[in-house]
């Protein structure tokens, strides 16, 4: 090998393409080892003397790919070489006929899909809501052969573990997208592995403090859990032994960020989280005998350990929507403490963890069982092909497809559908059939007569009713959950509305025909302003209406022939420019002006945002909101993780002036015991040692304990920290958190 390497990078290359021949053993045969060493010596020549950002040599990025491809993702040959050239057309001089010619046309067809994406996702200088166009492109690319999905996905891990070589501000951006877009689309393609990775990175990226204390009291804890695991499982084990099953059993520690999402969601420390692990349960049988074998298994675990019966969750009989199928359960330890354990068979464990490829591979013998995947796959497809679906209603839409948990309900032949949750009789209706939907007048669920945004619920059985007389209106859009509904809705009534104008035209024109008034587009414009609409089609579809009549025809031609239209049109016809909104900005922005660092010049002014109230000290990201304005956020503020992920052009990284004396507002929450005096205890920390600006406090009794809130002016996040601290400190003070 030669490939321009230094002797020492050389022995590491060597060790890495060792590294993928072992994780993808077990789907080779010598001649698919062939082709992989074909791509590898390909990949090595064309990236030859090219080096990341970390000054690694290049191939290693695509080595590293295929890699996580094959061993973490399960994917065979075919991507495997696709993982090791999906740079090569992009960024060297090798074109797609090259690929063609060496290694078939579908390799090549794979590779131009992941060309096209980095294309896409690399052309960052195009216009603001572009982002949002790009990522629906993305989409659409994607789907045309999943493989390329999962091949990007395995890309963007591996771009998110060497994310620290980046600048800061592509960081915030790339750990944006991965949060907006790849991590929940590795969550519905069932990759749990490649999702928690993805999380945890975005949040090591966005929330440093966050992610390395979680890290460490993880690894202060390790000690006490494995003991602790180690004697919960043993009885456990002498009983499945003793039932004849094989099989293996371990503990597994929670991601961090889920660690974190359960903290904030429940607002408890760490140390209260209960289910900081799981042990997992993975039997070894026949693939006939797997149910039966898990539910023996959950009679044994159940024996030895009282089961909280509200938190067992079969997916077993009916899987998730992504593949998954589990039995969980939730028991009582003898230290007193809440256990979950999750039974799978290897099979299952397989396709929890890798996904879509596990699935694929096991759909053969599975023959006849309805794959929700491939379903889903086939409605992104659908949806994605529409063309006049707006680029950013299309994201929501899509968002909401990706992250909805799922409902099982039946039409009325049996035959089984899954929705969203939440979705309504509408939703139904246009998941059989977009004629259905469109005259959709309500349902029978269970046979009874239930309006159209009844929301159903798993195993109800519906029957649409319709009528020839109804037609789709602007309501249903907010009973509609799924996005194929909310866009079939939409453009029935576009098409409604396109219809009235016309009718509309019609009517207008009739009646200016009467009066005689000549139909000009300049006439009717000022026709269309005197009646109090903006534009001719609005005019024409108020007419559809009925609203306007002949009368006001006349008197506009009397003002017409009066005054002439000309000196008519000059009259400015302005809308409140200049109003309150723009001034109400600069009054908020100006006083902080000089608080905050940017490489341009000092004449942008800055919006603080409500949302999320940053405060010197915290990481902050700017968005260009107008020319000379930028608005704040908190990098971690969930708005500016959408914003930023849609307009990730119009970022600009900024930074906090070291010293300041300017005040910002933010809020602590605080709880604990009750006691007498510990008001005072409080308020003289607020006030006395620190001597702040409280803009107000909020205490409640609960019984023995009480919770508050206090809002106030500080300097910056060592001032608050510092707060914090002390207040802890306080005796009868359990919890105090800055308010997000
Ligand atoms: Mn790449």
């Amino acid at each position: 090998m030669e490939f321009g390497l230094t002797d020492m990078e050389k022995k590491e290359l060597l060790k890495r393409y060792r590294m993928l021949l072992k994780v993808c053993k077990p789907v080779t045969d010598a001649k698919d080892k062939r082709l992989i060493r074909k791509a590898f010596n390909l990949a090595a020549e064309a990236h030859k003397g090219m080096r990341r950002r970390s000054g690694e040599p290049y191939i290693f990025h695509p080595v590293e790919v295929s890699i996580i491809a094959a061993g973490e993702i399960g994917l065979g040959t075919t991507s495997i070489i696709c993982a090791l050239l999906h740079d090569v057309v992009e960024d060297t001089d090798y074109t797609l006929e090259d690929i063609s010619g060496m290694f078939g046309p579908k390799v090549a067809s794979i590779i131009d899909g992941l060309t096209k994406i980095a294309g896409i996702v690399n052309n960052s200088e195009l216009g603001p809501s572009l982002q949002a166009e790009n990522f629906r492109k993305i989409l659409l690319t994607m789907a045309e052969d999943v493989r390329v999905i999962l091949i990007k996905l395995a890309d963007r891990l591996h771009n998110m573990r060497t994310l620290e070589h980046m600048p800061p501000d592509k960081r915030l951006k790339i750990s944006s997208e991965t949060s907006f877009l790849f991590a929940p689309l590795a969550h519905r393609l069932g990759l749990y592995a490649v999702k928690s990775e993805m999380e945890d990175l975005v949040l090591k990226y966005t929330e440093p403090e966050v992610f390395e204390s979680i890290t460490k009291k993880l690894i202060e804890t390790d000690e006490d859990r494995r003991k602790f695991i180690q004697q919960f499982i043993k009885p456990v084990e002498d009983q499945l032994r003793r039932a004849d099953l094989n099989f293996t059993i371990l503990g597994r520690t929670k991601s961090i960020n889920s660690i974190w999402n359960k903290m904030l969601k429940k607002k408890i420390p760490f140390e209260e989280v209960y289910d900081i692990f799981a042990i997992r349960v993975i039997i070894n049988s026949e693939s006939e005998n797997e149910r039966i074998d898990c539910w023996k298994a959950y009679s044994v675990v159940t024996q030895v350990y009282t089961p909280n019966p509200e938190r067992l969750r079969d997916w077993i009989s009916v899987p998730k929507g992504n593949g998954y199928e589990a039995l969980h359960t939730t028991v009582m330890s003898d230290a007193g403490k809440w256990v979950e354990i999750q039974i799978r068979s290897v099979r299952m464990n397989e396709v929890a963890e890798k996904g879509y490829a596990a699935h694929w591979k096991y759909k053969e013998d599975r023959d006849g069982i309805e794959n929700s995947l491939d379903d889903w796959l086939k409605k992104i497809r659908e949806l994605l092909q529409r063309p006049e679906a707006n680029a950013l209603d299309f994201l929501d839409d899509f968002k909401l497809t990706l992250f909805t948990d799922e409902i099982f309900v039946f039409t009325r032949t049996g035959e089984m559908r899954n929705l969203p949750k939440d979705s309504t009789v509408i939703d139904f209706a246009y998941s059989i059939h977009t004629g259905l939907g469109n005259k959709c007048i309500g349902a029978k669920v269970n046979h009874k007569l239930v309006p159209l945004n009844h929301v159903l619920k798993s195993g109800d059985q519906v029957e649409v009713l319709s009528s020839e007389k109804q037609a789709p209106k602007e309501e249903w859009l907010q009973n509609a959950v799924t996005a194929k509904a909310k866009s079939q809705i939409k453009q029935a009534i576009k098409e409604d509305r396109r219809k009235a104008i016309e009718r509309g035209r019609e009517i207008v024109l009739r009646m200016f025909g009467q009066v005689k008034l000549s139909p000009e587009d300049v006439v009717l414009t000022e026709f269309a302003r005197y009646t109090g609409s903006l534009t001719i089609n609005e005019l024409y579809f108020e007419a559809s209406k009925g609203k306007i009549d002949i009368k006001t025809v006349k008197s506009f031609a009397t003002v017409h022939d009066r005054s002439g239209w000309l000196q008519y049109l000059r009259k400015p016809f302005l809308r409140g420019k200049g109003g309150a909104a723009s001034t109400n900005e600069s009054k908020k922005a100006t006083p902080r002006r000089k608080t905050l660092d940017l490489n341009t010049d000092n004449k942008i002014s800055y919006i603080i945002a409500d949302c999320c109230n940053p405060i010197p000290g915290d990481e902050v990201v700017g968005f260009v909101v107008s020319e000379n304005t930028l608005e704040i956020h908190r990098a971690n503020c969930s708005n500016a993780i959408r914003i930023n992920a849609r307009y990730g052009d119009r970022i600009k990284k900024v930074q906090w002036n070291s010293a300041s004396d300017i005040v910002f507002k933010t809020g602590i929450q605080i709880s604990g015991i009750d006691k007498i005096g510990i008001l005072s205890d409080i308020s003289r920390i607020l006030s006395e040692e620190n001597q702040l600006n409280i803009s107000s406090i909020y205490l409640e009794s609960k019984g023995e304990t009480f919770e508050g809130k206090i809002t106030l002016f500080v300097n910056d996040t060592d001032h608050i920290k510092n707060l914090i601290s002390q207040l802890r400190k306080v005796e009868g003070v359990e919890r105090v958190f800055r308010m997000r």
